[in-house]
């Protein structure tokens, strides 16, 4: 690697003049506080790769809070601070920034969170993932713009490489082996032949690995542009089956998930889509596993599992020439994601159909009687309003009646036989 590669030019070409001019300013103002400041992590990676990334996070060999609260006064943005990590978070216009001070790890045990010491750029730098992201860029006047490449970073980029620092990586957190997936697959990159030996023999360390940060693993994966990727190595290596034995990577997942982006194009897609597709394949017993282990929030854990209650009806749904009404019956209540994530994954087509007739229709067909309106008509109050009720929904579901007065005159005929 050549000695001294400065990056100012690739730095005024590729971010916004507003960033450019903020991280002068930082490396000014760090300067006269007697602090040293670095430009670090993915933004460094990025702006190498000539990819756009406006994630700008420093870090400052001094405190990171007060030289915050100092560039704050004068761009008159909004600061958040947290003193237990010594970091802070400056947003101004539509930017925003996080400031760090540089800091050293030791992980106690593997898989828990590390504890923290105050320290230099490359004790900071050392306690991170891959080399390719352990790169930083000096941003003191005079410094301005130099690569701090300690780890050969920028030979790895070059070469494809995703690489960690040492030997015991994965196993003081064992998270990294998801993000070091991620960054393969999100970069065409390879990992290294032996971080894939480390990884490899590594994998049990999943275990040791909170639901929580599991959980956030998993999420990062499905903000990917294509997570199908990611899932598919995770299979091909056996990281997939950490999660659960029964979850897939496969080419039906990736097809899948092709269908529910142009779905849902030029939105991205919903992360709860993707997952109740990942899930797809499993029983109801082996959902409730899966939700327990990345401790789903409500929501999302009723969503996989009426994922897997509508999977377990596709008998019944895919028998041809069911009613409006019967269609009804059948996929009431389930949430709507679930719902969507069937009828992509469902080989019936007559089922997918009943569920998109169910999704686009039939679900919002309303009554328009209300029962205080079936009192006036002369029904007692009590069980037979409901009886009535229900007649109404089946004769508005299967197109019998669509007016108020339809509704009516069904009404006084039922009243007529009694
Ligand atoms: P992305 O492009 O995915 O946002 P990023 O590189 O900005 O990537 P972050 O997750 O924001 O990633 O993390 C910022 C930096 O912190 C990373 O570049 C990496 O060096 C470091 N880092 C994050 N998580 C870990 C981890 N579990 N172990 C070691 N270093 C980590």
């Amino acid at each position: 690697m050549p000695r001294g590669i400065n990056l100012a030019r690739i730095i005024e070409k590729q971010l916004p003049a507003e960033l450019v001019n903020f991280m002068w300013l930082a490396g000014e103002i760090a300067h006269t506080r007697g602090e040293r400041i670095y430009l670090v992590g993915g933004v460094v990676r990025d702006l190498l790769l000539g990819q756009a990334n406006l994630d700008l996070d420093l870090v400052v060999e001094g405190n990171a809070i007060e030289l915050a609260r100092q560039l704050r006064e004068l761009n008159q943005g909004k600061i958040t601070t947290h003193p237990q990590f010594n970091t802070a978070k400056l947003q101004w216009d539509r930017w925003s920034v996080d400031l760090t001070t540089a800091r050293a790890e030791t992980y106690e045990k593997p898989g828990a969170l590390p504890s923290v010491t105050l320290s230099s750029i490359d004790d900071d730098l050392s306690r991170r993932d891959f080399t390719i992201n352990v790169m930083a860029i000096r941003l003191n006047p005079g410094d301005y713009g130099k690569l701090f490449d300690p780890y050969g970073g920028r030979n790895d980029l070059k070469a494809k490489l995703i690489r960690v620092l040492h030997e015991k990586s994965f196993i003081d957190d064992a998270t990294r082996i998801w993000r070091g997936l991620r960054y393969e697959q999100r970069l065409d990159f390879h990992l290294e032949r032996k971080t894939l030996n480390l990884l490899k023999r590594d994998i049990t360390m999943l275990d040791t690995i909170s639901d929580d940060r599991i959980r956030y693993e998993i999420e990062c994966v499905l903000e990917e542009k294509y997570p199908e990727k990611v899932f598919r190595r995770a299979e091909e290596l056996g990281v997939l089956a950490k999660l659960h034995p029964a979850l897939k990577g496969n080419g039906w997942l990736a097809e899948k998930f092709d269908q529910v982006r142009r779905l849902s194009s030029p939105q991205p897609p919903e992360t709860e889509l993707y997952l109740a597709l990942l899930a797809y394949p499993l029983t109801s017993e082996e959902v409730e596993s899966f939700i327990s282990r990345l401790n789903l929030p409500k929501s999302l854990a009723q969503t996989l599992r009426d994922t897997i209650a509508v999977k377990n009806k596709m008998r019944s749904l895919a028998i041809p020439g069911l009613s409006p009404s019967n269609i009804y019956h059948l996929l009431d209540g389930y949430s709507s994601q679930a719902l969507v994530a069937n009828s992509l994954a469902t080989e019936s087509p007559v089922a997918s159909q009943n569920i998109r007739l169910f999704l686009n229709k039939l679900k919002d067909i309303k009554i328009l009687l209300t029962g205080d309106d079936l009192i006036k008509m002369g029904i007692a109050s009590g069980p037979q309003i409901r009886e009535v009720l229900e007649l109404l929904r089946e004769a508005r579901l299967n197109g019998r009646v669509t007016t108020r007065e339809g509704e009516e005159e069904l009404v006084k005929g039922w009243l007529a036989q009694r």
